[in-house]
């Protein structure tokens, strides 16, 4: 029987993760360097995707084709899918009347997030579960809860839940014990086939909360946690598109299941999420230091529904990403390698460049 719950999933999977055909090739997309970032027109973006005005809420400008539906806020970084929260690498900023996203956001997650790129060479069979921290180092510790606590019960919950799907599982560590960062990718580097989920629970102000998720920074930009623009190659940024495509699996479906805040997908240059071969995303999953939060983090039924949300966005993003999808939705994306600096032309040709494995 099909639980309420697979339904609200399948729900999901079919807003968030089915292919959107673009409308036409387009050739000529206007750009213009704004402080040194080159910006696409939002106008060209949404007639790419076909998408047309809707009713936006707080503030936000809505755009939409049938379920799905893009918000941005003129001057910031917030950009939804769907109701759920990304963090662009830039602001949308308003240039001659127009607005503007840069064009490495289009490339590296809009077009990403809203046509997931099928790779016949993602193969997918080992899950690399990391629960951060460990031993002496605790992470961050509350009244509630203490962090390696909570991530290696969150990471061994997810392992059962992992095995029973048919997924091989490797933990970086299955007790308590420490391991440097180094250590923890290498771990990921010597597993051919498989992707990379590092858990671990924030610190902040007492009323600070919610779930967020990073991944790694595209090559160039900067954000609160990259701020300066890395401009030489990160093993990480090879998997950019699997990179952003596992993060909105598995982050909308922790936000659905619990409730929680969502503080966003958002791009950091942490350490394990550099030199990381494989798809690779760090999940936040709540504030031990939150009175409220905090308790929930340290309680086995909270542990076992983000174990169950993380493992169904993986198993999501295996259907996605790693299997072949109908005929109809094989045209696609494959936006490569972007640097900071990309013509219209190119945008173009990035975009309209089609795989039809
Ligand atoms: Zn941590």
């Amino acid at each position: 029987m099909i639980s309420r719950f697979c339904h609200i999933l399948l729900l999901l999977l079919a807003m968030l993760l089915c292919m959107v055909q673009p409308a036409e090739a387009q050739e000529k997309w206007r750009t213009s360097s704004i402080e040194g970032v080159d910006y696409v027109r939002l106008d060209d973006v949404w007639k790419f995707y076909r998408f047309t005005p809707r009713e936006g809420k707080d503030g936000c400008l809505s755009y939409g084709a049938g379920k799905r539906t893009i918000s941005i806020r003129p001057g910031r970084q917030d950009f939804y899918v769907n109701n759920f929260r990304y963090v662009l690498s830039y602001p949308v900023r308003m240039l001659g009347g127009e607005l503007m996203i840069s064009a490495v956001d289009m490339l590296k997650l809009v077009d990403p997030v809203l046509r997931p790129r099928y790779n016949p060479n993602n193969k997918l069979r080992t899950i690399v579960i990391d629960p951060g921290h460990g031993g002496h180092d605790a992470g961050a510790v509350s009244a509630y809860a203490r962090e390696k606590d909570c991530n290696l019960a969150v990471a061994l919950k997810l392992r059962r839940l992992l095995q029973k799907k048919g997924f091989r599982v490797v933990m970086t560590r299955d007790s308590d014990y420490f391991l440097t960062l180094q250590q923890r990718v290498d771990i990921a580097n010597r597993c051919p086939d498989s992707i990379f989920v590092s858990i671990h629970h924030n610190s902040g102000r007492r009323a600070a909360d919610g779930i967020e998720t990073f991944t790694l920074a595209p090559h160039g930009t900067t954000s609160p946690f990259a701020r300066t623009r890395r401009h030489e190659d990160l093993a990480g940024n090879n998997q950019d598109s699997e990179n952003i495509a596992l993060a909105t699996a598995v982050h909308s479906r922790a936000i659905l299941s619990t409730k929680a805040t969502d503080r966003g997908i958002q791009r950091a240059r942490f350490s394990v999420l550099c030199t990381i071969r494989r798809p690779a995303i760090l999940f936040e999953g709540g504030f031990v230091s939150n009175p409220q939060e905090g308790r929930l983090i340290s309680s086995p039924h909270y542990q076992n529904k983000l174990a169950e949300s993380i493992c169904e966005g993986i198993v999501s993003y295996h259907a996605t990403v790693c299997q072949p999808l109908p005929a109809k939705a094989s045209k696609m994306a494959t936006p490569g390698k972007v640097r900071t600096s990309v013509s219209g032309s190119r945008l173009g040709s990035i975009l309209n460049r089609s795989n039809t494995k």
